[in-house]
């Protein structure tokens, strides 16, 4: 196991394997989509196979899928399945729009996947498009339940946008009444590719709760499980829970064991660096495994105390698109 420089252990890897989406939400990428970069400068399945492999040595034990969203990349589930086998990796989970995810269900219970995050903002088809900017809803909609039928630990994730989707913080809420599912309403955070739109955050945690409060008074705070994002509830009754994620007001750096690894290669220790590392750069230069390993050792105990470090540290203010980072 290995520790940061503030004694946190690293156990877990975000993994974007493309950078590519095929939806257009407007908070994460401008209407006409990011630049999309070369397929050499991505990460190859082998690279990332060989990362992931020397990080298991080190500790980390979790891997999440991301993207860009994972399942347009070619032969995504193939590479999971390789992903699956490697000693030390004992939970394989994704997060997925679900528009391409219905159909690897089977494949993805064969393998062990046990949680799959699905992104939701809204119950409302209209409010869908006009936040995704494509007609989906009914696609993402049914793999909800496809998931959940199938037996995945489902957790729901929505962006809570001022002015676009808080009418849909009850319903989103109530679907917790008969479906054992965990709703995740989550700030929305800078990373929607332009910069120039830098959220004011009228909609912060405490105010989404005080949401939930204001139509559940009894809403229950559960026990969150160590390294939690979320401070996480249950209205009493009901199958499901809610989860509330600070994610721009970064609450919970404390206990953080993540890092990521977007599609072209860069390392990050926090959400809101700028990339303390690329990894594909070194592997292509010819790097052994161990030096591999004694440079990562050497990057965590760098790492900073927590996301507001992280973005002073910056070299250019934050205008990458959470396509590119991997949510
Ligand atoms: N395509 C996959 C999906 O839709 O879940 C994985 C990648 S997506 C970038 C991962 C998560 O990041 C999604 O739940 C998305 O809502 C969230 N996200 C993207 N931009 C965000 C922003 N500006 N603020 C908060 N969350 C954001």
């Amino acid at each position: 196991m290995i520790y940061d420089n503030h004694g946190r252990p690293i156990t877990y890897l975000r993994l974007a394997v493309t950078d590519r989406c095929n939806l257009r939400c407007f908070y994460c990428m401008p209407e006409v989509g990011v630049k999309y970069l070369h397929k050499s400068k991505l990460m190859t399945y082998e690279e990332m196979l060989r990362t992931v492999s020397v990080l298991s040595e080190l500790g980390v034990s979790k891997v999440r899928i991301t993207g860009g969203e994972p399942f347009v990349r070619h032969n995504m589930i193939d590479f999971m399945y390789q992903l699956s086998e490697i000693e030390g990796i004992t939970e394989l989970n994704i997060t997925t729009n679900g528009i391409l995810t219905g159909q690897y269900i089977r494949q993805m219970k064969e393998m062990g996947v046990r949680a799959v995050n699905l992104s939701l903002d809204t119950l409302d088809k209209k409010r869908f498009f006009e936040i995704a900017r494509r007609d989906e809803f009914d696609k993402v909609y049914e793999t909800l339940f496809q998931l959940l039928d199938a037996g995945f630990e489902v957790k729901v994730n929505a962006v809570v946008m001022d002015g676009q989707n808080t009418q849909d913080i009850i319903p989103l809420s109530e679907l917790t009444k008969d479906n054992n599912v965990s709703i995740r309403f989550i700030e929305e955070m800078p990373f929607n590719g332009e910069g120039a739109h830098y959220p004011k955050l009228n909609w912060n945690a405490p105010r989404i709760l005080a949401e939930i409060r204001s139509q559940y008074p009894d809403l229950q705070k559960l026990v969150d499980a160590p390294n939690s994002t979320s401070y996480n509830y249950q209205i009493p009754g009901y199958q499901g829970n809610i989860g509330v994620i600070a994610a721009f007001s970064r609450t919970f750096c404390g206990t953080c064991n993540r890092i990521r690894l977007t599609a072209t290669g860069d390392l990050k220790t926090c959400l809101y660096d700028d990339g303390v590392l690329n990894i594909r750069d070194l592997l292509r230069s010819g790097v052994s495994d161990e030096e591999l390993k004694s440079t990562f050792i050497n990057v965590f105990k760098q790492r900073p105390k927590d996301g507001f470090e992280a973005e002073r540290n910056r070299k250019s203010i934050i205008t990458e698109s959470m396509t590119t980072i991997g949510g």
